[in-house]
C-alpha cells in the first residue's frame, strides 16, 4: 500500500492568508492537488489547519489530520496516522504537479527517498547584506519541489530523530540527507510551481481557468 500526504496546513505567513484555501476557478487551491491522488493512492492524508479539520468537506477517503506550527510538525502529524510502505508528501501550494509525477517518483529503485527538482538555470550569487560575495557553481544545484517519496519507516526514524535533536529541515528530504540515507531525484518542470506570493496566485489563474 501506498500513502499519500497533503499538506494543507500552512499560515501563510509570508502572504498573510492562507493560499491553500484560496479559490481558483470556483474550487479552492489545494483540491487540485487532492483531486490528481484520491485514485492513484490507497491511502489519502489531508493535512488542515485545526479549526478547518471540521469544515473542509471532502472524498470520504480522504484522511484529515491536523498540522503542527512548522511545515515539519504537520508531516510528522500526518506521518503517525500513514500505514504505506511508500509515503508520498506534496505540498498543496503546487497545484499543477501532474499524475505522471505522482507515479514516477514513486518508483524508489535503490534509494531510500527519491525528490522532484529542476536543474539551477539562472547564474546563482550568494548574497550578504546586499553585497554578491560568490557564484555558486549552477551544474550541481537543483531547485526541489514536491512530491517527494520516501521509505515510511526510514522517513520516520528521521522525523523522530530531527525532532529529538531539535534540528529542522526545509523539505523532507533534507532529513535522510542529513542522517545518511540516499536520495534520488527525478527532472521536473518550472511549471511545477509553488504559489508563494499573490502574484503566483495570479499566474495560476490565468493557466488554470482558460
Ligand atoms: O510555507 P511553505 O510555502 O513552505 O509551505 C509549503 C506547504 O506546506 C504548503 O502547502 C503549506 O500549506 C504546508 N504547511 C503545512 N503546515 C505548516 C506549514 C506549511 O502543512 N505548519
Amino acid at each position: 500500500m501506498n500513502t499519500v500526504i497533503i499538506l494543507a496546513a500552512g499560515e501563510g505567513r509570508r502572504v498573510g492568508f492562507r493560499k491553500q484555501f484560496a479559490e481558483v476557478c470556483g474550487k479552492p487551491l489545494f483540491m487540485y492537488s487532492l483531486e490528481k491522488v484520491l485514485d492513484v493512492f490507497e491511502e489519502v492524508i489531508l493535512v488542515l489547519p485545526e479549526e478547518f479539520i471540521d469544515k473542509i468537506r471532502v472524498h470520504p477517503k480522504v484522511k484529515k489530520v491536523p498540522g503542527g506550527k512548522e511545515r515539519q510538525d504537520s508531516v510528522f502529524n500526518a506521518l503517525l496516522k500513514a500505514e504505506g510502505e511508500i509515503v508520498v508528501i506534496h505540498d498543496a501550494a503546487r497545484p499543477l504537479t501532474s499524475r505522471k509525477i505522482f507515479l514516477e517518483v514513486m518508483d524508489l529503485d535503490n534509494y531510500d527517498g527519491k525528490i522532484v527538482a529542476c536543474p539551477a538555470r539562472d547564474t546563482l550569487k550568494e548574497v550578504v547584506e546586499g553585497r554578491v560575495v560568490k557564484t555558486l557553481n549552477r551544474s550541481v544545484i537543483w531547485h526541489a519541489q514536491t512530491p517527494q517519496a520516501f521509505k515510511r519507516k526510514i522517513l520516520l526514524e528521521c522525523h523522530m530523530r530531527a525532532r529529538a535533536e531539535g534540528f529542522v529541515a526545509t523539505d523532507d528530504a533534507g532529513l535522510l540527507e542529513k542522517y545518511g540515507y540516499k536520495v534520488g531525484v527525478i527532472e521536473g518542470g518550472y511549471w511545477n510551481v509553488k504559489i508563494t506570493y499573490p502574484e503566483d496566485l495570479e499566474f495560476i489563474r490565468k493557466i488554470l481557468c482558460r
